[in-house]
């Protein structure tokens, strides 16, 4: 066993350019390596293809992968023969011609790695597999098994008869998605034992976090304008809503001088495969898509992610900007939130047929709800949804950064509740704010609320901010808001202990940046990039990034980038698969002098130093 640990180790130096496994990774090898079938549930950029690489390199025979996105097996193709690993895929992008050609390799026991999609695996397992020497099994992306996960696969179900068809053959399933139902369902259907469950730790310490609440559409542009502007030559995503949305929001930000696209299901598979390869091969820089986008797609060096609507529940949230930053390298998420888009996504849950799933869809709602617009630690409260406790705060999300300031709120309390009180709790948070305020709206008058003793006693307080003091009242007991298309506040037991005084109350001041007053937005300080979450978690992270180079470092960042770019585009495969950013800021701070200096950059295996040491050394030595 020891002895085939070791080869595991030489392999990844050899091949990744990597020195040592991350400690999960070494834990699920070591399992594989024993032949053990093992669940590894690890995040996003966790380095879960790593962990079937290397035994599928150090076994004999040839690994069979199952992989449900075609788009990710062409990736991980190219990136395998660039280390040059024999590698193929079966699916339906080859033509009749390609696939004999990888069936016959198979059948020769040519290759270490066979990707297949689960449509054709059914198949495959009966005809072609028993007339090759199948290693193991990696079933990728193994949530697809269950009905409970958000992309269940009809095929996956199928995927129990490799177990009773090809007895002896571990089986290595892999997800970055953790909940509860969705593993077992995955430990059950595989038949694999609980005790070879490896779990990773859900953290994304280099993902900052940032949630703004109550954005107007216009002033929502103008943040993200700002936002990405600060981050100039960076790839990035918008996730929006709707089909509609994606579309406006991209004209919009090209408007502003953004070079940015739509992408959504509604459009041709054709304009989909091409505007991807466009953002894959760094020649559209930010992609407006909806939810449909980015599954499938490996590209490490995506800086940042923006929710430019509510996400509809944390696990989804949590997958869409785990695609940043996959390279470890400081990425920004930030994410809009509305209770216009809770009240949305509550009616399309509401209007589905099916009866069983509403309950929980609403619950998984009110989550997202919960941490977008609480104000503690927000990775405590998203690694808490996964199950895992942190005990500290993170020092990379919006409140740590500006921890909130608490004072005795129970007048402010009383203001609202009493506001609420009058109108019989009838009327949603615009109506209370508007009376608290004393707007001369129309039907404000129309229905005398003038005359309430409460009109304008909030005067002195922003719309916006009492808007955060109600979600506040909300999550602290004070308040429910229905999610009807009326949003009508009522107040609970222990509000009216505050309304009658029997209770303190406090509340979290609500900053001028937690909010964004229409009216004084432009004045506002606009996005100050030296402020920005990567540039404050760097040193916290220890890592560098390439908005620190200076002088030279970035000459020379910038012709490696180049010349990276003439190698990939000469080979037709993303840069990134060439190496990666992070590869090449290793390169920058090191400047190696010879080929055994540049050996020792972590990612640079013997194949690529082979074919592109030499010239790499070239573009250092002119620099
Ligand atoms: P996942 O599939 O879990 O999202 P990947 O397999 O794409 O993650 O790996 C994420 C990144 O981490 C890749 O750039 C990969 O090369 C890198 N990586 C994986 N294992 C190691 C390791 N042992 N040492 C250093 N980097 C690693
Ligand atoms: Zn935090």
């Amino acid at each position: 066993m020891s002895d085939l640990y070791e080869k595991a180790l030489h392999t990844l130096k050899e091949y990744f350019g990597y020195d040592d496994f991350r400690p999960r990774q070494k834990e699920v090898i070591r399992q594989v390596l024993e032949k053990k079938d093992t669940l590894a549930l690890m995040p996003t950029g966790g380095g879960k293809s790593i962990c079937y690489q290397i035994p599928a390199l150090v076994f004999e025979g040839c690994a069979v992968v199952v992989s449900p996105l075609i788009a990710l097996m062409k990736d991980q193709v190219d990136s395998l023969k660039e280390n040059g690993i024999a590698a193929a895929a079966l699916n339906s992008a080859l033509s009749n011609e390609e696939a004999a050609e990888v069936r016959r390799a198979f059948c020769k026991g040519e290759l270490k790695l066979l990707y297949i999609s689960p449509e054709r695996l059914t198949f495959e397992a009966d005809h072609l597999l028993p007339q090759g020497n199948v290693s193991m099994f990696a079933i990728d992306e193994a949530h697809c098994i269950s009905q409970w996960g958000h992309d269940f696969r009809p095929e996956y179900t199928q995927l129990f008869r490799l177990r009773e068809n090809f007895p002896g053959i571990p089986m290595l399933a892999l997800t970055a998605t953790a909940d509860a139902i969705t593993r077992e369902d995955i430990l059950h259907q595989l038949s694999i034992p609980a005790e070879n469950l490896v779990q990773d730790s859900f953290d994304r310490k280099n993902l900052s976090l940032t949630v703004k609440t109550n954005f107007t559409k216009k002033s929502k542009i103008g943040e993200m304008v700002d936002f990405i502007k600060a981050r100039k030559n960076e790839s990035g995503i918008v996730y929006c809503l709707s089909r509609k949305g994606t579309e406006t929001v991209a004209e919009e930000l090209n408007r502003q001088g953004i070079n940015a696209q739509a992408y959504h299901a509604g459009m041709s598979a054709e304009d989909r495969s091409q505007i991807q390869d466009n953002f894959l091969f760094d020649r559209t820089k930010v992609i407006c898509a909806t939810i449909a986008f980015g599954m499938g797609i490996d590209k490490s060096n995506i800086r940042y992610v923006i929710h430019y609507n509510t996400p509809k529940n944390m696990e989804g949230y949590y997958q869409e900007i785990g695609r940043a930053g996959r390279d470890g390298l400081p990425a920004d998420t930030l994410l809009f939130y509305s209770d216009g888009d809770i009240v949305q996504l509550a009616k399309f849950v509401r209007e589905s047929p099916d009866e069983n799933q509403k309950n929980l869809q609403l619950e998984k709602l009110a989550r997202i709800q919960h941490y977008a617009t609480s104000l503690v630690c927000r990775r405590r409260i998203l690694l808490g949804y996964f199950g895992e406790i942190m005990e500290r705060d993170c020092g990379n999300c919006d409140i740590c950064r500006r921890p909130p300031r608490r004072f005795d709120g129970t007048i402010i309390a009383q203001k609202a509740l009493s506001a609420i009180a009058r109108t019989r709790e009838q009327e949603n948070a615009t109506m209370i704010i508007d009376i608290l305020r004393g707007s001369r709206r129309s039907d404000l008058i129309a229905k005398g609320y003038d005359q309430l003793k409460t009109f304008g006693v909030g005067n002195g307080t922003p719309a916006e901010k009492w808007r955060v003091y109600i979600q506040q009242l909300i999550h602290l007991g004070c308040l429910t808001m229905s999610y009807t298309d009326q949003k009508t506040l009522r107040i609970t037991e222990f509000g009216r202990q505050v309304l009658f005084g029997e209770k303190k109350i406090e509340l979290a001041l609500v900053t001028d940046e937690m909010v964004a007053p229409k009216e004084n937005r432009k004045a506002r300080d606009k996005f100050d990039s030296s402020a920005s979450p990567a540039k404050e978690s760097e040193n916290r992270l220890r890592l560098s990034s390439k908005e620190e180079l200076e002088g030279s470092d970035a000459t020379l960042f910038e012709a490696l980038r180049i010349h990276r770019k003439n190698l990939a585009d000469a080979a037709r495969v993303p840069p990134y698969v060439i190496f990666s950013d992070k590869v090449l800021l290793e390169i920058v701070h090191r400047r190696p002098t010879c080929l055994t200096e540049l050996a020792e950059v972590p990612g640079i295996g013997s194949m690529k130093l082979n074919k592109y040491g030499k010239e790499f050394l070239d573009v250092i030595n002119e620099n």
